[in-house]
């Protein structure tokens, strides 16, 4: 679908927002996400998909771009209910523009022609059953930035939690207290993107680096349970001191935060810089252990990495989850405690009713829905 009819599309879809206001001669303030954009009637916001018409602040709704069932260690969750699988809906846009972005074909689909992406109408009740029918535990608004359609998201997460599933947040951080405060009351999980150390080169992306570090903040005190990911890309944000950056802060925060540490591979628009190799991973799982953090997961690269993909105990060593790429070969914790020396692992870990299920998706495969 082209970008003209597939924003006919969106705009078909659309409904008026609870993420922003009027402000005077006819604007709207949206604060769904950081750029906070004063948007004139007639007109859409950074993001494209948020827009003003007469006055009042509208987005879309009711569709997705993308269903599939995933395991959640590819989210990646790796402290939040593991060996589970995660439904994920991903809509169409972004408020970010990376030009390593591995989901462009849907993100950039109002940006790009060469993006072929389309909206496939669903309820909120039927994205609910596909989970339940699929065995998947938790439900995730994932593949483009999830701040810009939270109201939609919301919508499915209020039907998801009555029904017994998790609900989680794959973002790229650059939050607003507003939409944290919004999302607070239906979210478990929330996954955040730090995408370098840099302000100059965090502009180049679409975002500022003291926005997004404020949102991991955000999340954080507000006591969601928060994995953070940075996608090490050579030449790009591969430096001591930009990884030491990196981790300080979060450390800071509390050492208790996952720090998945992830290999690029070329694409989209960042297509000469070369693949990461392993021994990058584990210099930034070595930066991460010096900062004080305690658990770094080195990700992309199944079975190169050591056994740094998996749990293990800060205490006593103990192996606590076992992984393989987004496989869990073994899961040792009893509650949330070592078995060895009993100390308390953070996470969002499994209810006793979802034990069981583990053994059933202890796999790796990725499952699209179709509907
Ligand atoms: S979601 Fe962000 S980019 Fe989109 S209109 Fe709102 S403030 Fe602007």
């Amino acid at each position: 679908m082209n970008r003209e009819s597939l924003k006919e599309q969106l705009e078909r879809l659309a409904a008026p927002m609870a993420l922003g206001w009027a402000e005077e001669k006819g604007r709207v303030r949206c604060v769904a996400c950081g750029h906070r954009c004063l948007i004139p009637d007639g007109h859409a916001g950074i993001c494209k998909v948020r827009f003003n018409r007469g006055g009042v602040l509208y987005g879309p709704r009711g569709y997705v771009a993308g269903l599939q069932d995933d395991p959640i260690e590819k989210k990646p969750f790796f402290h939040a209910v593991p060996g589970t699988r995660a439904l994920s809906f991903g809509m169409l846009g972004c408020d970010f523009h990376c030009g390593y972005c591995q989901n462009w074909v849907t993100s950039q689909a109002l940006r790009d022609d060469a993006a072929l992406a389309s909206a496939r109408p669903i309820s909120a009740e039927e994205i609910v059953v596909h989970a339940k029918a699929m065995g998947a535990l938790t439900v995730t608004s994932t593949y483009n930035e999830p701040l810009i359609t939270s109201e939609w998201a919301v919508e499915v997460f209020k039907l998801a939690r009555n029904a017994g599933l998790v609900t989680s947040f794959v973002s790229n951080g650059n939050n607003t207290e507003e939409a944290i405060a919004y999302l607070r009351p239906h979210l478990d999980l929330y996954k955040i993107d730090l995408k370098g150390f840099d302000d100059r080169r965090y502009r180049t992306l679409g975002g500022t680096l003291q926005n997004v570090l404020d949102g991991i903040e955000r999340v954080f005190k507000a006591g969601l349970w928060l994995e953070i990911v940075t996608l090490i890309v050579p030449g790009f944000n591969d430096s001591d001191a930009e990884l030491r950056g990196m981790a300080g802060f979060l450390a800071e925060l509390s050492s208790d935060i996952p720090w998945h540490v992830t290999a690029f591979h070329p694409d989209y628009r960042m297509l000469d810089n070369g693949q990461t190799p392993a021994r990058t991973l584990l210099r930034a799982y070595e930066i991460g252990k010096a900062a004080g953090l305690r658990y770094i997961y080195p990700g992309n690269l199944p079975g190169r990495v050591g056994d740094t993909e998996s749990t293990h105990c800060p205490h006593c060593n103990a192996l606590l989850v076992e992984r393989v790429g987004f496989a869990v070969q073994g899961y040792h914790l009893q509650g949330d405690r070592c078995p060895q020396c009993q100390a308390t692992i953070p996470g969002f870990w499994h209810r006793a009713e979802t034990l069981p299920r583990l053994q059933r998706s202890a796999f790796s495969s990725v499952r699209r829905v179709a509907f």
